[in-house]
């Protein structure tokens, strides 16, 4: 008797769609594990984006990260890590490319999301990142 007011307020998809026309897309909703060992660098230019997923909107890469490898963030995975035990907690979502590949993002190129401390993170940061296990990483793929 309430089919109404239920149907009334389910999810709209065509606002979904309409939202996740943002500058990332997904080029897949997959997780892919990073061997210990790969050499990664940052990639600039991708300070204050943002992400719809499944409904949400995802500022926070870390949260991203957490809710689709379904794992706690760990500390920061860079082997080559300076920081302190106590910073060295206090990570947040990366954006990195593997090393050799442009960190100056264009259409299309594939970035990853991985835990790092907020040193390691920098954007002035173009040292050498050098996993120390293996690194569940969100794949996305840069969309201008
Ligand atoms: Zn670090």
């Amino acid at each position: 008797m309430f089919l109404d007011d239920y149907l009334s307020n389910l999810p709209r998809k065509s606002l979904v769609l309409a939202e996740s026309a943002l500058p990332f897309l997904f080029s897949n909703q997959n997780v892919e594990i990073l061997s210990k060992g790969t050499k990664m660098r940052n990639a600039t230019g991708t300070t204050d984006d943002s992400i719809e997923y499944d409904g949400k909107q995802y500022h926070n890469m870390i949260e991203l990260w957490e809710t689709l490898t379904e794992e706690e963030a760990p500390s920061c995975v860079n082997e080559k890590c300076q920081s302190s035990p106590y910073e060295e907690n206090d990570v947040v979502g990366a954006h990195v490319v593997k090393s050799g590949e442009n960190t100056d993002l264009s259409d299309g190129d594939k970035v990853f999301i991985i835990p790092l401390c907020r040193k390691c993170n920098h954007h002035k940061n173009n040292k050498l990142i050098v996993l120390k296990r293996d690194t569940p990483a969100v794949v996305l793929k840069w969309t201008k």
